[in-house]
């Protein structure tokens, strides 16, 4: 009887046994494929996207694609590049420098503009606009606040006269002299330009055709209607456009102390409308509209 029921016990014991180190071998070949994947990449932080190389450089930037968004891995090495160029640089400018285009020449890898039609549309030495662009709802300025024969889109128009009137009631008198341009009136100008004082140095005052941001029918060159346009700085109009352009959707386009951002020359006289929001954005932080387009704007609308 004793030795029966010893004997029945044993098969048990084995069965459990084999589901136990079942189990444990189990979980093990669970967790293999895990430590020994992709030798390639680093093996010391295996939840990193990036390669070793790739993590040394981004290390060398402060890993500003951890904080900034508009971090764009396809120019790494450009990053890098410029960031030597300009040591003293903080690595936000670095990249939105990049980003904008300037780490390399005005007019190289140019592409057309997107968002046409936008009241956010950039247009820089590095967008272009297509020769045939003519944007949707142009409108003729009042003659109250304009040369005869100038247009801006209507959302641009209506804003402008709000200002005008505005600026009128505080006792200055603010006139589009310049509004939109045809991309072919661009084109003889510049051509005149060109011939007068040849390609390099027509490009530091006149925009090429398809540049030029008189094309977006959202920009106003303006004066007091007394003295020269190119003199607009030394007005009284001048000061109040800097106290309230913003508050109807406009901003200084080309100030200065930013010519190595937007890549013109100070003009006292060129607003651009890119509406409230943007205006007073541009306004409170003291950037250029390049800057707030690539962080705000460009891959995002
Ligand atoms: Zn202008």
């Amino acid at each position: 009887m004793k030795k029966k029921k010893k004997k029945t016990w044993i098969p048990f014991l084995v069965i459990l046994l084999l589901i136990g180190g079942g189990i444990i071998f189990w979980i093990l070949n669970q967790k293999q494929p895990t430590t020994n994947n992709d030798d390639t990449k680093q093996p010391n932080d295996s939840s990193s996207p990036y390669s070793k190389e790739e993590q040394e450089k981004l290390g060398q930037l402060d890993n500003a694609q951890e904080k900034l968004d508009y971090f764009n891995m396809d120019y790494l090495d450009r990053y890098l590049a410029y960031q030597e160029q300009n040591p003293t640089l903080a690595i936000e400018d670095v990249i939105t420098r990049v980003n904008i285009g300037l780490d390399q020449p005005y007019y190289t890898n140019t592409k057309e503009s997107p968002y046409l039609n936008q009241i956010y549309l950039l247009s820089n030495k590095y967008l272009f606009m297509p020769s045939d662009y003519v944007p949707d709802g142009l409108e003729a300025i009042s003659s109250d606040c304009a040369r005869s024969g100038m247009q801006l889109v209507s959302e641009a128009r209506q804003q402008f006269e709000a200002l005008c009137k505005q600026a009128k009631e505080d006792g200055y008198t603010i006139r589009a002299m310049s509004s939109y341009r045809s991309y072919d009136y661009q084109d003889n100008l510049y051509q005149r330009y060109v011939a007068q004082d040849g390609v390099e140095e027509a490009d530091t005052y006149s925009a090429r055709p398809g540049f030029s941001e008189h094309q977006t029918g959202l920009v106003v060159d303006v004066d007091n209607n007394k003295i020269d346009y190119t003199d607009f700085e030394q007005t009284d109009e001048f000061e109040w456009m800097q106290d309230h352009a913003h508050e109807f959707g406009f901003i200084l386009r080309y100030p200065k102390g930013k010519e190595d951002i937007t890549g013109y020359t100070y003009e006292a006289w060129h607003y651009r409308y890119v509406g409230e929001d943007i205006a007073t954005y541009i306004h409170e932080h003291d950037i250029t509209f390049d800057e707030y387009y690539v962080r705000f704007i460009e891959n995002k609308k």
